[in-house]
Parts: structure tokens; sequence; C-alpha cells
């Protein structure tokens, strides 16, 4: 208390010094007294010869005598107060502890015996602290093969991890890693508790906050925060994806769905196979052909594609027909997504009104001027403030208008319970159009009629590729980062790292 005031670097020269003045004068008052007796006796023994009367006797007869009886038991009494006093004393005035810079990184790094922090360093000009640290003698390491303990061969150079900055000090720690000697594996470099063998350079720690990082925003923003070089984050990201797929169980999914995804602006497709039950994406390939499909399903044996029960899919017809090539019973397992159906003949609705608004449009009427997206969105998705204006123009007999309503109508196809009803639903639907005279409306129902039967597969299995909806969502994130990579393998490992479900975090071996 006293005395770490006394310390502190805010108190001046001056009240340091009163306060060191007080301090001695509290550690000596016990010994106050006893100097004072001590004084008084050896004044009793000076006195005589000052004493004007010079006899000895007088001098013990009169005061001297008594005093100096007393004098014993009250220094007696002093000595034993003494102890306990100054324990009081060192109680209130005790300093407080101080921890020593290497104890505490010994506790920060959660290095546990024989590790231990030897010295630290802050070069406050670079904000960057550097820890040392070294192993107790005499100390026999694992085998990182056979992991039995084993005596140090010798030590290899000093290597340097990066860890998580200590008060916005980047931080680094050093060590001299041994080498053990292995009477089965010869001499092996010992795995460190800090850090794994795929963590390049970063602790543990490090690694996972950089994949924490990256899994909030995109290698640029990573970069920005935990200040890295792009081919450092993006290296913690490839190498989380093959620590992902290392550990990854060999499975084949329940329920498939395959979805064509476009990679960059041009007109370059990745075939994207997702499990809907986990809602992960299971596999990334190059393209949407034939054999891109196959790629995933040749890892699998015929006994395991059998666990297949339903593939949700686009009407596309290398999917379709790599599906029939390998999954057994496929007929009756493809499921043609709802949301592509409806897609197919909403396209057929834009191919209406735009053959209907430039014939109106060469007669000067520009109703369906800027109405576009009014016909493609579902009738609930319309804007309130558009929806009067959209009734009006519904309502003028236009050829776009009967298109939409057809595009409507098909969608209540799949909110039958009984295939049979649907199946009667979907006929007269069909009847409907193909009598409307609108070609691409009668062009997308006989695409629709042809493959009808794997369409009525959704009242078996109840699939379509809208149930990974808030997988899509984490894909179209995925594809706004896509700006900043370089290629599509970059992409392709980001879709792994955001949605494949994978275990990404790096674990201690020790
Ligand atoms: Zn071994």
């Amino acid at each position: 208390m006293l005395w770490s005031k006394a310390f502190q670097p805010s108190v001046t020269g001056n009240e340091r010094q009163s306060l060191i003045t007080k301090l001695v004068i509290l550690w000596n008052l016990p010994r106050l007294p006893l100097i004072w007796i001590l004084l008084r006796r050896l004044h009793n023994r000076l006195e005589f010869p000052w004493n004007s009367t010079g006899s000895w006797k007088s001098l013990r007869d009169s005061h001297s005598l008594p005093r100096s009886y007393w004098g014993y038991p009250i220094v007696f009494m002093f000595l034993l107060l003494n102890s306990p006093y100054r324990t009081i004393l060192r109680f209130l005035i005790r300093k407080e502890p101080v921890v020593k810079d290497t104890d505490l990184y010994t506790a920060l790094l959660h290095l546990r015996h024989p590790w231990r922090a030897r010295e630290v360093k802050l070069d406050r000009a670079a904000n960057r602290i550097d820890v040392w640290i070294e192993h107790a003698e005499g100390t026999r390491f694992l085998c990182p093969e056979c992991r039995k303990a084993a005596p140090i061969y010798d030590h290899a150079d000093e290597r340097e991890w990066r860890h998580l900055d200590t008060c916005d000090c980047e931080t680094y720690v050093h060590a001299r890693l041994p080498r053990v000697n292995c009477p089965r594996h010869g001499v092996r470099q010992i795995i460190p508790s800090w850090s794994g063998t795929d963590t390049s350079g970063h602790t543990l720690q490090f690694e996972a906050l950089v994949i924490d990082t990256l899994k909030e925003c995109d290698v640029s923003g990573t970069m920005r925060l935990t200040h890295t070089g792009w081919s450092e984050s993006w290296g913690v990201l490839e190498r989380a994806v093959a620590r992902g797929f290392a550990r990854k169980e060999r499975r084949i999914p329940r329920l498939l769905s395959v979805d064509e995804k476009a990679f960059a602006k041009r007109h370059r497709y990745e075939t994207l196979i997702c499990d809907q039950e986990r809602g992960t994406v299971e596999h990334v390939v190059n393209d949407r052909r034939q054999e891109s499909l196959e790629a995933y399903y040749q890892q699998f044996t015929n006994e395991e594609l059998e666990g297949i029960e339903a593939v949700a899919m686009d009407m596309w017809d290398p999917y379709i027909a790599a599906t029939k090539a390998y999954v057994p019973g496929a007929d009756s397992k493809i499921v043609f997504d709802k949301f592509h159906v409806v897609r197919t003949v909403t396209h057929a609705v834009d191919q209406v009104r735009r053959k209907e608004h430039k014939a109106l449009k060469a007669k000067g009427d520009e109703r369906l001027k800027g109405t576009k997206h009014l016909w493609l969105a579902n009738k609930e998705n319309i804007p309130g403030w558009r929806k009067a204006e959209f009734n009006v123009i519904r309502g003028t007999n236009l050829k776009t208008g009967r298109a939409w309503a057809m595009k409507e109508s098909l969608r209540k196809f799949w909110s039958y319970r009984y295939p049979r009803y649907a199946e009667a639903y979907f006929r007269r639907w069909y009847y409907w159009v193909t009598h409307s005279r609108l070609t691409p409306m009668i062009k997308a129902a006989k695409t629709l009629k042809a493959h009808l039967a794997n369409i009525m597969t959704y009242f078996k299995h109840r699939i379509s590729n809208a149930v990974a909806e808030g997988l899509n969502s984490k894909i179209q994130m995925v594809k706004e980062m896509a700006c900043g990579f370089r290629n599509r393998e970059h992409y392709k490992k980001a879709i792994y790292f955001h949605c494949g479900g994978l275990d990404l975090y790096p674990r201690s071996t020790t």
C-alpha cells in the first residue's frame, strides 16, 4: 500500500522522500523507547563525573538506581512486542505481487510443463512482441509416429509462429523444437502443443481466428482485420478445406439436389451437388455436362448409390442422363425442381411480353414499358406501390396478361396432396395453354408434358432445390465475394469453405 505508493511512477521526488521518511519512522517505532532507555542509562553512568557532589552513593540512592532496574523488563517487553508489530506493519505496507513477463506469457500461451516462456521482448516501434519459449532440461518427448516417449536427439533451428495479438501488438512465438530419437522410427521432430503440422507458421489459436474472420467476410476483409497478406489468408482457407475433407466421413446423402450456378459473369457454369437434409454442398464440378455429374457418382459403389432416395434437379438432359446411368432406379428418383419448372414457363411469359411490347410500340402504345419484372415476379411478390398499376394493365386484355395467368395458375399444381388430382389439374392446364395460340407458352407446356413423369415424383419425395434456401443465399454471398477470386478453383474452395459443412478448425495433436 504505502510501499507500492512510494514506488509508483506518478509520485514526484519530494512526495516520495516524505513517504520514505514516514516508512522509516514507522519501521523504527518499536525501537524508540529502547533507544531512549539506553540513552538514559548512558546518561546515568556519565552523570557521576558531572555530578557536583562527586559521590556514587548519593547517585544510587537518589534516582538512577530504580530506573536502571526497571529498564531491563521494559527492554525485554519491547523485544517481545517488536516481532508482532513488525509483522502487522509488514502486512500494512505490503508490496503488490509482481508478475514476471515470462510467467505471464507462459500462462497466456497455455504452456504446460516442460515448456515455459524464457524471454519476452516488446518492440514499441514495430508494435510487436516476441516470446521465446524453451523446455526443461532432460525432458523426454513423444515420438510423433508412435506417441511413445523418446530421448532428445538434437534441436532444429529456431522457428517462428504468429500468435493472437497482445493489446494490438502482433505477437510471435519462437522456439527450437527438439528432435527425438525413437528406437522404432529414428530421428523425428516433435509436434508442439501450440501448433499443428498443417498450420504453417501460425499457432492453433491464430489459425482458428483467421478461419473465424474468413467466415464473416471476404479475403480482403480478413487481410485487413488480421494484418495478413493475401497468400497467408488464402492459405488458411485452403488448409481448412483440406483439413475438412480429410476428416469428412464417406457417405452418400439420402436426398440430393443438383443445381448449376453461373461462375463469374461469363457463361461458365459449375455443377453443385448438395445434401438436402444437411444443407451442405457435397461436390462442385466444372461445367454442367454429363461428365460433371458423373464425376460425383463415380466416387461411390453401386450399393452406396442405391442409398440415394431422390435427386432434385433441373430439366437438363445431361444431368438426367448421368443420373440414369449411375443411380439404380433413377426413373422414380429424379424430381424436377418446381422452381426450375416454373422458371421455364416464366421464360415463355417473357418471350410473349417482348413480342407484344414490340408490336404495341410500333403502334405507339407504351403500355408494357417498364413492366418486365411485374410479369416475372410471383403474384405475392409484386411491390405494394405497383399493384394498382399492374392490375390496370392486366385488365386490358393483353396476350402477356393471359400468359401471366397461365404461369400463376401452374404454381397451384404443387399444392395438391394427391398425385391423381395434381395430374388431372396439369392436364386441364395443358389443354388451356396449348389452345392459347401463344407459341412460346405452347412450347413450354410441351416441354413440361414430356417431363411430366418426373415432375409427378414430387408427390412421392416432396423435395425441391429450395430446401437448401439458406444454402443458396450463402452461395450467393460467395459469388459476390468471388470478384476477388482469381480463378474458378478458388471459387470452388470458397464454396466448400462456406457451404461444405466441413470441420475446418485445427486441433492440437499432443
Ligand atoms: Zn516412434
